[in-house]
């Protein structure tokens, strides 16, 4: 069995419970970091560690700490991002519903590293009851002295807060995030400045992912050093992986960084395989917006090398013949799926999430809706396949925040690994659009 950091005690029966969570070791992290560290050393220790922001961009997390602004007088933040909308990633939902103490530690241990006395999590707003598990847990650890006023008596105070999201997929953009927390529309804002510098109320902010701060009650207990030997090169430590689709057992997995691809299809340890009497067809290995990768380069790299579950070997050959780990939303096709009914659907997600600020972004989304609609329904004509590589090209690096890229690669992945599909639509428009339809290389699967 592969090492776990994040769920070795989450099927403890009450583990979301904080009697419970400390019989497991929980918050012997708070009383080491508090008791018997300065900030400056829980920060090093994140440094060492080589965690990165397991939200989707993969920065180091120690690195972004160590930009946080220090001016005198003025309060600093931490804010953790629980947005999570990302389509085909559900891990932090996982991580917060079944053991809410896991992330409440690593806050305050993170908080005090930070030295930020006002905290926040900012949930995805349709997750009430989730929520209110987070404000029962901080209940707990506030009656039991790990939160509040004078914390286990060291003169550290921190006030802990949950806030319900916007309900928009654009606030998990951490700028958008902390409008949103000001009260305001979650509109990206311009970087720079970076929240590090002016983020929350124009003070010195920090934005983690759920994942990321979860890390940080093993890292503080264990050494950054025992982290960083765990995993693969720069992938250091562990992985939550929402694995969906076509597979015989979807759901939450803690895998070590470094894993094969292969391995983790195939082994009943985690995906367990494609569904009976099917083969694999596509892959889109890190949320709806990371590039699809076709049968062929899933388990190989373009070179012939093992395929492993790492930032760098899944980023291998760039965008011609890699995709990204993003944030871990292992969504697996087998051949009935239909790339180009895929490719809109997503589309559709990200027009409707656009925030209109930027006009690549606020009307090229809706071009690419409306081009994969009528190739999708067979109204598509040839040139609409070049049309849709030119807006892509349009929008992608061209826009304020992160969401015009994440809405162009899935749609040039697929055309640049799946032309034959569009092409297929485009030409027999009365078989792609019958029920069940998808195209199988020299002939239609209805
Ligand atoms: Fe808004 Fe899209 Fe521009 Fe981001 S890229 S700021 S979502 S319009």
């Amino acid at each position: 069995m592969a090492r776990k950091i994040l769920t070795e005690h989450i099927h403890v029966p009450g583990i979301e419970t904080f009697d419970v969570y400390r019989k497991q070791g929980g918050y012997t992290a708070v009383e080491k970091a508090i008791k018997s560290m300065s900030p400056e050393e829980v920060v090093e220790e994140a440094k060492k560690s080589g965690v990165r922001g397991r939200g989707g961009a993969g920065f180091p997390m120690g690195m972004k700490w160590g930009f946080l602004a220090k001016p005198e007088g003025v309060p600093r933040y931490l804010v953790c991002n629980a947005d999570e909308s990302e389509p085909g990633t559900f891990k932090d939902h996982y991580l917060m519903k079944t053991i809410p103490h896991l992330l409440i530690e690593g806050m305050i241990v993170s908080s005090f590293a930070l030295g930020a006395n006002k905290s926040f999590i900012y949930v995805r707003g349709e997750l009430m009851y989730v929520i209110r598990i987070l404000e029962k847990a901080i209940e707990e650890a506030k009656a039991k002295g790990f939160l509040g006023k004078n914390i286990l008596g060291s003169g550290y105070d921190l006030e802990l807060v949950v806030q319900p999201g916007g309900g928009a997929y654009i606030c998990g953009e951490e700028t958008a995030l902390l409008e949103s927390l000001e009260g305001k529309r979650g509109n990206p804002r311009n970087k720079p400045p970076f929240p590090a510098v002016k983020g929350l109320y124009q003070c010195p902010t920090v934005v983690n992912n759920v994942e990321s701060i979860s890390n940080m009650p093993w890292i503080v207990n264990n050494g950054g050093e025992a982290y960083a030997q765990i995993g693969i090169g720069r992938s250091t430590g562990t992985k939550l992986i929402s694995a969906s689709g076509h597979i015989q057992r979807p759901g939450v997995y803690e895998i070590e960084l470094g894993l094969s691809v292969e391995e983790f299809m195939n082994s009943d340890e985690y995906c367990g395989g494609i569904r009976k009497g099917h083969h694999l067809k596509a892959l889109v290995a890190g949320g709806s917006s990371v590039p699809i990768l076709p049968a062929n380069l899933i388990m190989k790299t373009a070179n012939g090398e093992d395929r492993l579950m790492s930032y760098e070997s899944l980023s291998d050959g760039g965008f011609a013949s890699g995709t990204m780990l993003g944030s871990g939303g292992f969504i697996v096709f087998d051949e009935t799926a239909c790339i180009v009914k895929n490719t809109w659907n997503f589309s559709q997600f990200y027009h409707h999430e656009s925030c209109g600020q930027c006009s690549p972004c606020r009307e090229g989304t809706g071009w690419m809706e409306k081009v994969l609609h009528r190739i999708e329904h067979g109204h598509g004509s040839m040139h609409d396949v070049d049309l849709l590589v030119d807006i892509t090209k349009k929008i992608e690096g061209n826009t304020i925040c992160p969401l015009g890229d994440a809405a162009s690669w899935p749609v040039a992945s697929a055309i640049r690994h799946f032309r034959d599909e569009f092409v297929w639509h485009i030409t027999h428009p009365s078989e792609a659009t019958a029920p069940g339809a998808a195209y199988r290389g020299d002939m239609a699967l209805v």
